[in-house]
């Protein structure tokens, strides 16, 4: 476990909600950090529809989910909120103190006065081949993505999955100078592929020089031998069962977003999502706050828009919350020489 981060505002999410949040919350005067499962920013837009155009975002005709992030990006560069990325947020508790202590699955630990959950429809997390006992395997054998880290040499590597990740895994795994694994297996249920033509195109080329083997098939049982696991019982798309050898396997079956350990926070819960006040998108726990689609009111939609407005209620509500002695006075960007210097233009 590291020493404790002590800061402000912690920041659930960066989805395009969590983003905004920190913008608000920066020209409130009030740092953060942001917390996200995913290895990138962007939540659902850089997710799911990265390359898809966005019409109803305010003074923006139009704009891709990325295009999006990358302004939201900028936005809220000048307050230099830290990004811890892959990783879980996975406990929250109260202090004594009444501060909020919440971990991460990193081992991270913060301490907070506010913690501002923008966690959408739950942390992109990756799928994972439904076998019995393969979980006990996970981060010593079982991994979703070929890290650099992962020492292949020798090793028999099967690379579960059909998507564009998962071909590539096989495919760089094939173009290593050195450490090569002793065999690739690349294994999907039929022999169709949700990927470009150009990394179908390596890997049949790389099957026909027989560096790559591929199995139509479906996992049935682990089969461990002196508390590892040695390889996997398959059924081949032709019905019969197979034994494929594996030291290491890569499960690269996308990500799919699970509520998770939020669940488990203890606070109230409306069918998935958290009730929560309109005047500042406050939780009925003092000092968390739920913005964007995790949150629920009469009348809630699930618009990016409608999440802006609620971060920006929220942030209102926090300096409230951290400065009660102080009347949190409306300004504007256009003319507030306080918040011309909280964006760094003074
Ligand atoms: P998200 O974008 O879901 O981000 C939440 C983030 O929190 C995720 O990155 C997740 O990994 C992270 N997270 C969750 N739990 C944890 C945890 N415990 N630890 C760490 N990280 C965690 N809206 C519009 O307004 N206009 C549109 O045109 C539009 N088009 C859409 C098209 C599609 C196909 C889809 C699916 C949605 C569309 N939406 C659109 C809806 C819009 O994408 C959502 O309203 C928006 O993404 C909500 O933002 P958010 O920040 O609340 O959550």
């Amino acid at each position: 476990m590291h020493a404790p981060i002590k800061t402000d505002a912690l920041v659930i999410g960066a989805g395009p909600v969590g983003l905004f949040q920190v913008f608000q919350l920066g020209l409130q005067g009030i740092s953060c950090h942001v917390v996200d499962s995913l290895p990138q920013i962007g939540g659902q837009c850089m997710e799911l529809y990265a390359d898809k155009p966005i019409y109803d975002i305010p003074g923006i005709p139009v704009c891709t989910g990325s295009e999006l992030i990358a302004q939201l990006a900028q936005q809220i560069q000048p307050f230099g909120a830290s990004f811890h990325l892959e990783q879980l947020v996975t406990e929250m508790e109260r202090l004594p103190d009444g501060r909020l202590k919440v971990s991460t699955s990193s081992d991270t630990v913060f301490s907070v006065q506010c913690v501002f959950i923008a966690a959408g429809v739950g942390a992109f997390l990756p799928r994972k081949l439904a076998i019995e006992g393969l979980q006990a395997f996970e981060s010593q054998q079982v991994f979703h993505k070929l890290d650099g880290r992962l020492n292949l040499a020798e090793q028999h590597l099967l690379v579960a999955g059909d998507n564009d990740a998962a071909l590539e895994t096989a495919i760089q795994s094939a173009q290593l100078s050195e450490g090569q694994p002793a065999s690739i297996t690349l294994m999907h249920r039929r022999d169709r592929f949700q990927a470009s033509e150009d990394n179908i195109a390596a890997l049949q080329d790389l099957c026909a020089q027989g560096r790559v083997r591929f199995v139509a098939a479906q996992p049935t049982a682990c089969i461990v031998s002196n508390g590892r696991l040695t390889g996997l019982e398959v059924l081949t798309a032709q019905g019969l069962t197979d034994t494929l050898p594996v030291d290491i396997v890569i499960a690269s079956l996308g990500l799919s977003p699970r509520l998770g350990p939020l669940a488990d926070w203890g606070l109230a819960l409306e069918r998935k999502q958290l009730p929560v006040q309109t005047d500042t998108f406050a939780t009925h726990e003092r000092g968390i706050f739920a913005v964007g689609d995790i949150n629920t009111y009469p009348g809630k939609k699930k618009l990016i828009v409608c999440g802006f407005h609620e971060a920006t209620l929220a942030a209102f509500g926090a300096a409230a919350l951290l400065n009660p002695s102080q009347k949190t006075l409306l300004q504007y960007t256009t003319t507030s020489s306080l918040l011309h210097q909280r964006l760094g233009l003074l």
